[in-house]
């Protein structure tokens, strides 16, 4: 592990609305911990009308950054001086780091899910292999990017509201082969990979984004994996695995993104399992109090 010179009490945050719940405190707490540097990370609740001034506060000299979580992803972007180019793609920030005098708007989201995927088992996909998209906000939108410029996958987008996923599509052609879908029209049969970027499911093991016969239909060996972590199996995970796929929670892309914003503002190279211990146990624990859509 690369351990920084560090010399005095370094401060990161989280922003969001709520935050109470955040899992957040605890990998960074054990993350500063592990690399023996003097830092704190706090959750802040921070309204959308003060998130300007929030900010602002991250000028101060011994504050190394921030994530950002709802409602805040998108709406920060003009608020900081540059952004890394998955930050500008996705249209979102989920990690601000303060390096000189500037403030630097990172993305995530979108290589702790490709190293979660990764993790998972998922092979190198040859170039224009369907890669299932569950879902149209952010997380879709790092979902996409992932599968458009990482995988180099052909993506089908498919969402409640089909209007918002064709929208998706519209936004991510320039980086691939994107299509909005309805689910009768995947080609599920050849499709190794299915990402739940929904929240469906979310706190309520009983739903579900995706009626168990697609899954019937996907090939032996596909992956899918469900962003969401609250229940640790939820039912599209139940349903996969009953038919024989290999499913996974989101909790491996909760540990990666935040053990890459803690690289990005420390430089130190803390391993992920430091990350994924933090957070084990987590996962039920803050169900029933409304948790799991903050980081
Ligand atoms: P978002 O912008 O609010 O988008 C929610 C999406 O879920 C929309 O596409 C919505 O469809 C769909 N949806 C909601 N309820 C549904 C239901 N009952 N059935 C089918 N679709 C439903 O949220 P987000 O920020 O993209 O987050 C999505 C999920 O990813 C959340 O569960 C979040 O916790 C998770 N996430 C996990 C990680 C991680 O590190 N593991 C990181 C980021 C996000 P409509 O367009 O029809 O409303």
């Amino acid at each position: 592990m690369t351990v920084p010179d560090f010399p005095t009490t370094q401060r990161a945050f989280l922003f969001a609305d709520p935050a109470a719940h955040s899992l957040s405190p605890r990998m960074h707490g054990a993350a500063f911990a592990y690399a023996g540097l003097p830092g704190t990370y706090e959750a802040r609740r921070v309204p959308a009308g003060e998130l300007a001034a929030a900010v602002a506060g991250l000028r101060a000299p011994d504050v190394l950054g921030a994530n950002l979580s709802l409602p805040h992803k998108e709406v920060a972007l003009p608020l900081l001086d540059s952004l890394s180019d998955a930050a500008r793609a996705i249209g979102a920030v989920n990690t601000v780091v303060h390096r000189g005098e500037q403030l630097h708007g990172e993305n995530t989201d979108a290589p702790g899910l490709l190293a979660a995927l990764r993790d998972a088992g998922l092979p190198d996909l040859g170039p224009g292999v369907p890669v299932v998209i569950l879902g149209a906000g952010g997380a879709a939108r790092a979902a996409a990017f992932v599968a458009l410029r990482d995988l180099r996958a052909r993506a089908w987008i498919v969402n409640r509201t089909l209007d918002r996923a064709r929208a998706l599509a519209a936004a991510f052609r320039p980086y691939g082969e994107v299509q909005a879908a309805a689910p009768q029209d995947v080609p599920w049969a050849v499709a190794p990979l299915v990402i739940n970027a929904s929240s469906a499911g979310l706190n309520d093991p009983g739903q579900t984004p995706l009626d168990a016969a697609f899954l019937a239909r996907l090939p032996a060996g596909s992956l899918v994996y469900d962003m969401v972590y609250r229940p640790a199996e939820t039912r599209l995970m139940r349903e996969a695995r009953a038919h024989g796929l290999g499913a996974e929670n989101g909790l491996g892309m909760l540990a990666h993104q935040a053990r890459l914003a803690f690289t990005a503002w420390t430089g130190a190279d803390v391993p992920v399992r430091v990350f994924l211990d933090a957070l084990s146990g987590a996962a039920g624990a803050g169900a029933a109090a409304g948790a799991g859509r903050t980081p």
